[in-house]
């Protein structure tokens, strides 16, 4: 049986709405089937008051075992680094974090804002908002880069705005059931089985790419959306297109394109006003091309895909 405690700091309980609606298993798979163990979570906890204090203070003291230390929100730490602007329990969220993370077996943080601070970590930053061992792209975070939960980990990162319910429980099965060492994390310690292959692998509109067939309205039914309307789905780790959202699609293939919701720069607030979903270019080509891939290359191969494409690159599959 793996305690588990999810906390929420800076958040709009976004992840908390994915984690609830996972499906594969669902939450109450996790609680019937795979040891999970719900101490308290901020929509299912039961305890209030002197009782969730006393709660908190058991698992800080070792009387409870807290296995799994589940964070979600950034860490707010105004005004002037006190944390009184987000305080929980009769004391800072952030001074309940630092002990329970100094007991936590494991510390996973869920979504941007525990990973890296997320939207409210954005400039200026009033809430001096941080994530759990990041800021943005930067180690270091509220834990520090040293820190190392009790069982020798760094905090797990798995992001997203929200993250994928999946990718949330499944992460949980693995840490309750032993399974961690088998997963390798990435250098911005997310586990690699989520985040190594980029948004664009299995992406329906691979087609449309090679063949430089672009979509230039949201969910048209054909073509790609990197070259008119922004899609960050070949610079951005997710597993969007392989682990697909309700078991049926994406965003891409919805016709929607990424936002890059994986990458610590998200929101990418310093595109100009007005151009998320305009491609920024130079000259005709993309200012931000695919990951790995060289611009004079890129250059050439576009030119010859855009005149090699089929006719039916441009068909609307869906319609008969
Ligand atoms: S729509 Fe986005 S993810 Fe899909 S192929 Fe185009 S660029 Fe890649
Ligand atoms: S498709 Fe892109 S923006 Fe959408 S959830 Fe996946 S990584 Fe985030």
């Amino acid at each position: 049986m793996a305690n588990v405690l999810w906390l929420q700091g800076g958040a709009c309980s976004g992840n908390t709405m994915s984690f609830l609606n996972a499906e594969e298993p669902s939450v109450c798979d996790l609680v019937t089937d795979f040891g999970i163990n719900v101490l308290w979570h901020p929509s299912l906890g039961m305890e209030l008051g002197d009782n969730l204090q006393r709660l908190l203070r058991n698992c800080i003291s070792g009387e409870t075992d807290l296995d799994i230390l589940v964070f979600e929100g950034s860490i707010v730490n105004a005004p002037n680094g006190t944390g009184a602007w987000n305080r929980f329990a009769d004391r800072p969220m952030k001074d309940w974090v630092q002990e329970l993370a100094g007991v936590a077996k494991f510390v996973v943080a869920v979504g941007d804002c525990a990973t890296w601070g997320g939207i409210p970590a954005m400039a200026p930053n009033p809430s001096e908002s941080e994530g759990l061992q990041f800021l943005k792209r930067d180690a270091g975070g509220f834990l520090g880069t040293d820190y190392q939960s009790q069982a020798g980990f760094p905090v797990i990162n798995i992001p997203g705005c929200p993250a994928h319910p999946d990718w949330i429980t499944q992460i949980l099965v693995a840490i309750a059931t032993g399974r961690l060492d088998d997963i390798t994390l990435d250098e911005f310690n997310r586990p690699q089985t989520f985040f190594k292959s980029f948004t664009q692998t299995g992406c329906t509109r691979n087609i449309h790419f090679a063949y430089k067939s672009s979509s230039d309205e949201f969910s048209q039914r054909t073509g790609c959306l990197f070259y008119d309307l922004g899609c960050r789905g070949p610079m951005t780790h997710s597993s969007c297109n392989r682990i697909l959202w309700n078991r049926v699609s994406s965003k891409t293939r919805a016709g929607m394109p990424c936002l890059g919701c994986t990458e610590p720069e998200f929101p990418f607030h310093d595109l100009a006003p007005g151009t998320v979903f305009k491609t920024q270019t130079i000259m005709g080509v993309p200012k931000e091309l695919p990951t790995g891939v060289n611009k004079k290359d890129y250059a050439l191969l576009t030119v010859v895909a855009k005149d090699a494409m089929p006719a039916w690159a441009e068909d609307d599959i869906f319609t008969v």
